[in-house]
């Protein structure tokens, strides 16, 4: 391929430069993880990656890396004020992300028959699969257009949740410089419509239980104890972020050859930040940005919903509470090392130590929760990060990462499924719809959790195991 993988310290690996490469690329995993790098494209995308003008020291792949388009899933590139914006380095799922919600429900309660009756009564609330449109007729055009520039606290103000709630999301839930008017008329129509849905295949909400405290103090600064239901929801930006993408990657890769930047492949297509193009890239993303965070507001409002239903009680009695919500795939600004810099995260999770300025007050002195979850029938985590972390630029995995492609995925038995489920109780009629979200498709999420934990980047805080789960 042209390059090599030179061992680094503990969990850490480096390609130095070579050729078009400006700066070095580096990738953390473990001696077993490093075997799977071979098997995909996603090595070489990180050495594209680090061709790109302004791109900062160095290109990073996290534990859970794998092959995406453009920048692999699992990738972090800072740029430079001087340097380059890039769609595809933010991914098609603007502002994917996790939300996890804390409950003082005892998981000893919870009985099958009891999770099948909340899983379809939370399925009554929201939408579930691809192209799928919101139920609330409350979401008017001029709701829409509020929500997209001012994110969250448009949502809440239209009813979904309490101020409150902007404490405990990344950015407050609305990240600034939003504009829909640098967004096409198709992404607003498909957006307008997504407003509270779950949409396809990845995405989920899932009943958990607490299973392990990994840091008694952390865990109790969350609100976590052993044996509590939690719940996680997993979505982003549905089509209105999708078809921005879409947009943005060809408006970028024309505007790439108009500035005269060469770009090594279309999913990498980048042009300067402060052109005309680079600056309508930023206000649609944000835009989608702030649609993703109140699509996860919404969908919040409705799992309350759906216990209350179910359960006859109301959402404050049974202890509801926002943890964090917090984005895998976004850019945004950041100061690292005193400089200002455009933090690409695609399928990456920010994750602030104890006492950095950028923390919401209420997580100042513990670092916000980081959120990674495994798959439907493994682990999931909160970690946090430590002052380590800023050797990645405060960025930790976003998951355990796809070990199958779709297609392979696509072949797992209905046997090895079932037996990978174990009890959890899932929505999805046939297994074959979601074959390819089998946990065998995923990596072993023990084994990533513990890439960034060994290298002191991570403080793992809880673990969560699933009990039932709503697929997209
Ligand atoms: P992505 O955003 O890349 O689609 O997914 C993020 C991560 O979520 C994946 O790498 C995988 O580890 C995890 N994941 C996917 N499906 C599920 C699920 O149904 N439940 C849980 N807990 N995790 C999942
Ligand atoms: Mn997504
Ligand atoms: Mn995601």
């Amino acid at each position: 391929q042209g390059y090599t993988v030179l061992k680094d310290g503990i969990n850490r690996w480096c390609i130095p430069k070579f050729g078009k490469m400006r700066v070095d690329a580096v990738i953390y995993v473990n001696d077993t993880l490093k075997e799977l790098l071979y098997e995909d494209q996603s090595l070489k995308q990180l050495v594209n990656a680090a061709s790109l003008p302004g791109v900062v020291e160095p290109v990073i792949g996290m534990p859970d890396i794998h092959e995406g388009f453009g920048l692999p899933i699992g990738g972090v590139m800072a740029i430079d004020e001087g340097g380059v914006i890039s769609a595809g380095a933010v991914g098609y799922d603007i502002n994917c992300g996790v939300r996890l919600l804390r409950t003082s429900l005892e998981a000893a309660y919870f009985n099958k028959e009891l999770l099948s009756k909340l899983i379809e009564r939370i399925e009554y609330y929201v939408p579930t699969g691809i192209g799928k449109k919101g139920k609330h007729k409350g979401i008017t055009r001029v709701i829409f257009d509020d929500v997209v520039h001012r994110g969250v606290e448009a949502v809440i103000k239209a009813g979904f949740g309490k101020k409150s709630d902007l404490e405990y999301i990344e950015e407050n839930g609305g990240l600034s410089g939003a504009d829909l008017s640098a967004v096409s008329k198709e992404a607003q129509e498909r957006g307008e419509e997504q407003l509270g849905t779950l949409g396809g295949g990845n995405h989920f909400i899932e009943i958990q239980r607490v299973d392990s405290i990994l840091d008694e103090k952390l865990a109790r600064q969350f609100g976590l104890f052993k044996g509590q239901i939690v719940v996680m929801i997993h979505t982003g930006s549905r089509g209105f972020g999708h078809q921005i993408a879409t947009d943005y990657t060809k408006i970028l890769w024309e505007a790439a050859k108009k500035y005269g930047i060469e770009v090594p492949e279309k999913g990498l297509a980048a042009a300067p930040i402060d052109s005309k193009e680079g600056k309508a890239y930023y206000k649609a993303m944000a835009a989608a940005v702030n649609f993703a965070f109140s699509n996860r507001q919404i969908i919040m409002f409705d799992v309350m919903k759906a216990f209350e239903d179910v359960l006859k009680k109301s959402s404050e009695s049974m202890g509801f509470q926002l943890v964090y919500d917090v984005a895998h795939n976004i850019a945004k600004w950041e100061i690292h090392g005193g400089r200002r810099l455009l933090v690409h995260r695609k399928g990456a999770t920010r994750a602030l130590p104890a006492g950095h300025p950028q923390n919401p007050s209420v997580y100042m002195n513990s670092g916000h929760p980081a959120l990674i979850p495994g798959s439907m029938g493994t682990g999931s985590y909160v970690v946090v990060g430590t002052e380590k972390a800023a050797e990645t630029f405060y960025s930790v995995n976003h998951g355990a990462g796809r070990r199958l492609s779709r297609n392979k995925a696509k072949k797992i038995s209905k046997e090895e499924f079932e037996k990978a489920m174990g009890d959890v109780v899932y929505n999805v009629r046939s297994y074959k719809d979601i074959a390819d979200e089998s946990p065998l498709a995923y990596k072993d999420v023990e084994e990533v959790v513990s890439v960034l934990e060994k290298r002191e980047i991570t403080i793992p805080v809880a673990r969560f195991v699933p009990l039932a789960v709503v697929k997209g």
